[in-house]
């Protein structure tokens, strides 16, 4: 294989990409296939002789597409969306054919100033302040584990850098109990530990009680503890909870903690102004992420921190031995100081694709009407005997259930078998909740509505089961 053949096959991959697309509808949203089945029709071997591209793709199609979850159907509903708009896809083949490793400015000079462009395209876009910089992080999980060992370090004034954390007193970290699990594994990878996470009380809103944050951090102080930093969540997974930042953020300014929010799902949204009440406040964060690769159709890898001022952060993750030093005399940004990897993908040019491509107009177009869709199946749902809105919707997630959790877990065991729509649960108030959420970047108003058929069909066959 080499770059003649890379021509042809890349014309070919793109003819498949084209029609699989094209096919989405209809196919099965997942596979009914169980674990171990893929894995079985692959030789136990790598070979030793090459292969014809050929027998590779034509193994590719054969054995991976049925094989798969599929993402980008438009009747995917579980979970978060990870959206990958045809622009995002453009610019990510692009980007492989360059294939650069953007640790330094010098390694990637267009890498690194396209990212810090598109860092400042986004912050406007979401109505922040142009005096946020910031990064683009693969996940939002090392986006926020980066700000809570900024944090940590700050505390300690970098003795956990020098020395360790042995010896230092008990370390503290504030979230609400909504927030997601990414948070806990940054306190257990920053060397905070489950026991140091303080899941600070909610109010009936899902809201973390100002008054409680407050409390714990002044106990914890008492007690001879270090808090580092207060961490908020903007639209929570399991059912989108959100904290009062403006409140929140005015006890930890109070304390003296930095903060960081979470916005890793919601903050797509916030390009449409008319939603940006949900995070009111926000300017006074230190450190915010969201993760454009779930629901403004830049795909995965895409997850922007923005910084209110990043010197923390570089103190914290900046390392230069003698093999990485350049010799620029304006020291440009070298964004492997702002992050955990040395290492670095290109993932700026999908953003500038894909805002270009559609503009934000047309990225507001979709997300407003994602908006309204899960509004109008949620009107249905509530309206269906024997169902009920267990979470309004939070912006296009809300969740519903049966009239009990074996009733609920059996229904969605059900519909998802089924494979027309795909669905994901949670637990809430202690109760098994079906989660919906829209926002596939192609799906339609009849995709959504078709979740409404699916449960009328379903309670159709129970009642008539009953029945019989
Ligand atoms: C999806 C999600 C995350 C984790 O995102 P990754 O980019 O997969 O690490 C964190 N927080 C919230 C609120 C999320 O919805």
């Amino acid at each position: 294989m080499n770059h003649d053949d890379l021509n042809h096959w890349s014309k070919r991959a793109a003819d498949w990409a084209r029609d699989y697309h094209a096919g989405l509808r209809d196919r099965p949203v997942r596979p009914a296939i169980t674990p171990g089945e893929i894995a079985a029709k692959l030789p136990q071997k790598a070979p030793e002789a090459p292969e014809p591209m050929e027998r590779i793709f034509a193994d590719f199609e054969r054995i991976v597409p049925d094989g798969m979850t599929h993402w980008q159907h438009p009747r995917f509903f579980a979970y978060f969306p990870a959206n990958a708009a045809p622009a995002s896809m453009l610019a990510e083949q692009l980007a492989n054919a360059i294939a650069a490793q953007g640790m330094l400015w010098q390694t990637a000079p267009a890498a690194t100033e396209i990212e810090e462009v598109m860092v400042r395209w986004l912050a406007g876009a979401l109505g922040l302040p142009a005096r946020f910089s910031g990064t683009i992080h693969d996940s939002a999980t090392v986006a926020t584990l980066s700000a809570v060992l900024a944090m940590r370090e700050a505390a300690l004034d970098w003795a956990g850098n020098a020395e360790g954390l042995a010896g230092q007193p008990k370390l503290t970290l504030y979230a609400s109990d909504q927030t997601h699990s990414s948070i806990d594994k940054a306190a257990r990878i920053a060397g905070i530990g489950d026991a140091g996470l303080v899941k600070v009380d909610t109010d009936a809103n899902l809201s973390m009680r100002p008054e409680a944050l407050a409390a714990a951090i002044e106990a914890d102080r008492a007690a001879g503890h270090l808090p580092i930093g207060v961490i908020l969540a903007v639209g929570g997974t399991s059912v989108g909870g959100t904290d009062r930042i403006a409140d929140c953020l005015a006890v930890a300014k109070a304390a003296g903690l930095p903060t960081h929010v979470d916005a890793a799902w919601a903050g797509s949204a916030m390009i449409c102004p008319e939603f940006r009440h949900i995070w009111a406040g926000v300017e006074g964060a230190d450190s915010i992420v969201f993760n454009p690769h779930k629901w403004l159709g830049a795909q995965f890898d895409c997850a922007v921190q923005f910084l209110a001022d990043p010197s923390d952060q570089i103190r914290t993750l900046g390392l230069k031995p003698a093999f990485l030093t350049t010799p620029e005399a304006d020291a440009p940004t070298d964004f492997n100081d702002w992050t955990v990897p040395l290492g670095r993908r290109f993932r700026a040019l999908k953003l500038w694709f894909v805002m270009r491509a559609y503009g934000l107009e047309g990225l507001r177009a979709r997300i407003r009407n994602h908006v309204a869709w899960a509004g109008d199946l949620a009107g249905e749902i509530a309206d269906m005997p024997g169902l009920e809105i267990v979470t309004a919707p939070m912006l296009s997630l809300f969740t519903f259930a049966a009239e009990s959790d074996e009733e609920t877990a059996r229904l969605i065991a059900e519909i998802n078998a089924e494979g027309h729509v795909y669905l994901t649960q949670t637990v809430h108030a202690g109760r098994v909740a079906i989660r919906m959420q829209v926002g596939q970047f192609d799906c339609t108003r009849e995709d959504v509505m078709a979740v409404a058929e699916v449960l009328r069909r379903h309670r159709a066959g129970r009642a008539r089961r009953e029945a019989g």
